[in-house]
């Protein structure tokens, strides 16, 4: 989830003091980096997942699965018989923010040939054969994006109940301590984004309103000081921790880049597909123990995480802070970064001035300069004491340290110091898969669009605040039939499509409302005859012209169907394929309550799917679900 620093975390109070120093050498670092990669480009392509897991523990008597807090040692365990044996061990494990939570990627990148989509599948079912092989019986792993009863009394084993006191870190009625990872960045982000926005987290997501579900929906919290009473919204499910947001699973994709403006235009390229991709991949409608009414977690993590004052959020007048801050760290991106996306640049920008302006001085172009400046309004969250003075030529734990609290959509990321990897992008918005097949089919989707981004220099932009749009959309429960979404018509117009040069603004250019018009995903991915050609039939069409193995070429092809179906309704997500087992469960009362049992039985089946020992034919289909490695490598793109 982004920089681990060891050593002595310090209070809000302490960390805040140091946020001048921690920006002002953070900028110092970023210059440094700039400086000596700016020019650096034939990078190859290579690109990594990564895969959050939750640790599920089973009784099949008692009809519980409950959260197992045991991250810490399954980690140690993994990186001990992994990483540390072998450096070209084919897997590599993270801590996540749960204690619950695993992360798992590929032991390295994979590279720019065809036949490295044939190894994808492979590579996600040794991660989780591999972490399965170090847990008890009665325990798995399983991806499921939230976990249905989480902050719900019981959920975790050891079961330890939630402290609402001050001296904790979440101060939950729900959500204990003992669920956040041990590791001292986990709960000092909690503690501190408590701190510095002065009071607890919100979180409040519209209930699913069922044939019983009391209306109006109004809960009473018994251990509540008064705050939860002050915060929570009738006919909302509330929530107060971080762990309801950082707590979720998703998966993402990085990819490097051959230079910085091949990485800019990506950024700028996907963002666009953001919102399009989060609601096919849509696995997330259970919070707190109830049926609600989004798809997805991303809207949850944004308010978990939102460290912003009364203030910053315009909720009274700025007297100790300095911006009124339009939202929360975790967000979709706020400005383009390449030369063509300047003109859709409509957000207003919230940036830091001073630093616009000397990075503008040291040479950073206007776009590049304004996004940092952007970032940097943030305050540090975390600061480790034996961290505060570093080497700023050598080091860059202080723009990490801001860069890795900005949790964007998309996130540009320049080299670390003197190491020898290149520019690259991370695509964040995706919820994960019940299987190896969807995630891996996913990914797949998005690298080869990138692939074909490229070489047909594709133009998918439109005014950011259209594509903000989309995302309020794009989390609507069952968005991806009925959510309308807003998508360049002329996407091979390439007017848009420079790689080269970043130039000054060119502020003041219209944008031409007819070049975008509302689009389902079904058009979006599958196309409409004299609407929309569609993203799939343009990617059979790369491929047609593509060297591929027989077999690669059947997994890819597999894949591109899944998605297919997916935005055509004829496959469903997660997310309502779980509405609809827990519709059709006999104990259901049809009043919004995912009891005990019923998140068993749903997380035992999703477990069931994910070990391929049942068919889940309405989630993926029929057949297709067999890719297999060949390792044929000859058809480099
Ligand atoms: N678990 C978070 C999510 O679902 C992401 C954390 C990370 O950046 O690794 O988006
Ligand atoms: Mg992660």
């Amino acid at each position: 989830m982004g920089l681990l620093s060891q050593g002595s975390p310090l209070s809000w109070e302490e960390t805040q003091r140091h946020a001048e120093h921690v920006r002002k050498h953070g900028i110092l670092q970023f210059l440094h980096i700039y400086r000596a990669v700016r020019e650096r480009h034939k990078d190859v392509l290579k690109w990594g997942d990564e895969v959050e897991y939750m640790l599920v523990a089973f009784d099949h008597e008692k009809k519980r699965a409950q959260l197992s807090l045991i991250g810490e040692e399954v980690l140690h365990t993994l990186q001990e018989k992994g990483e540390r044996v072998n450096p070209n061990h084919p897997t590599l494990w993270r801590p996540e923010y749960g204690s619950y939570m695993i992360e798992g990627t590929p032991g390295q990148p994979y590279g720019g040939t065809m036949s490295e989509f044939n190894t994808v599948q492979d590579n996600m079912r040794k991660r989780r054969q591999e972490a399965a092989s170090v847990l008890k019986e009665n325990a798995a792993l399983c991806t499921v994006t939230s976990f249905p009863r989480l902050g719900c009394p019981g959920f975790t084993i050891p079961e330890s109940p939630p402290t609402p006191i001050e001296a904790g870190a979440s101060k939950s009625l729900f959500f204990p301590d003992e669920a956040i990872n041990k590791h001292p960045r986990f709960s000092t982000l909690t503690r501190n984004i408590r701190h510095r926005r002065g009071e607890k987290v919100v979180i409040n997501v519209p209930i699913f309103k069922d044939k019983n579900t009391p209306s109006p929906f109004i809960e009473t919290f018994p251990n509540d000081d008064g705050e939860a009473a002050r915060a929570v919204k009738p006919d909302h499910v509330y929530m107060d921790a971080m762990g309801f947001g950082m707590g979720n699973c998703c998966l993402q994709v990085t990819f490097q880049a051959c230079s910085i403006s091949e990485a800019r235009y990506l950024y700028d390229q996907l963002a666009t597909i953001c919102p399009i991709v989060m609601a096919l991949s849509a696995a997330a409608p259970f919070y707190r123990g109830y049926v609600t009414d989004i798809d997805c977690r991303w809207g949850v993590i944004s308010a978990s995480v939102d460290d912003r004052t009364r203030e910053e959020r315009g909720l009274e007048p700025l007297k100790n802070n300095r911006y009124r801050i339009d939202k929360s760290r975790y967000d979709s991106i706020d400005s383009y970064l390449s030369e063509g996306g300047e003109k859709y640049n409509d957000i207003d920008l919230t940036i830091d001035k001073e630093i616009y302006d000397h990075l503008v001085s040291e040479g950073i172009d206007h776009l590049l300069a304004q996004h940092i400046a952007h970032l940097f309004i943030r305050d540090p969250l975390t600061l480790f004491e034996e961290k505060i003075h570093l080497d700023d030529a050598n080091e860059s734990d202080h723009f990490e340290n801001i860069q890795s609290t900005n949790w964007q959509t998309m996130r540009f990321k320049p080299p670390p110091p003197n190491s020898d990897i290149g520019w690259r992008v991370e695509f964040r918005p995706m919820e994960v898969q019940l299987t190896d097949f969807e995630n891996s089919a996913y990914v797949v989707f998005v690298v080869l669009l990138t692939r074909v981004i490229l070489s047909y220099k594709l133009d998918f932009l439109i005014p950011l605040s259209k594509v903000d749009e989309n995302m309020k959309v794009a989390q609507k429960r069952d968005a991806v039939r009925q959510g309308m979404f807003y998508f360049r018509k002329d996407i091979s117009k390439g007017g848009n499509a420079v790689v080269d040069g970043c130039g000054p603004a060119q502020n003041g250019t219209e944008t031409d409302a007819e070049e975008y018009a509302l689009m389902s995903i079904d058009t979006i991915i599958n196309g409409k005859e004299g609407v929309f050609p569609g993203l799939i039939p343009i990617l059979n069409s790369y491929l047609e012209n593509m060297e591929v193995d027989v077999d690669t070429r059947c997994s890819i092809l597999n894949y591109l169907k899944l998605i297919k179906k997916r935005a055509s309704g004829e496959l469903m997500t997660a997310a309502r394929w779980m509405r609809e087992f827990i519709a059709s469960h006999p104990d259901y009362k049809r009043d919004s309550v995912i009891t005990d049992e019923i998140n068993y039985n749903l997380i035992w089946k999703c477990h069931q799917i994910a070990q391929e020992q049942v068919e889940c034919p309405e989630l993926l289909g029929v057949g297709f679900n067999k890719a297999k490695y060949t390792g044929t490598k000859t058809d480099a793109f």
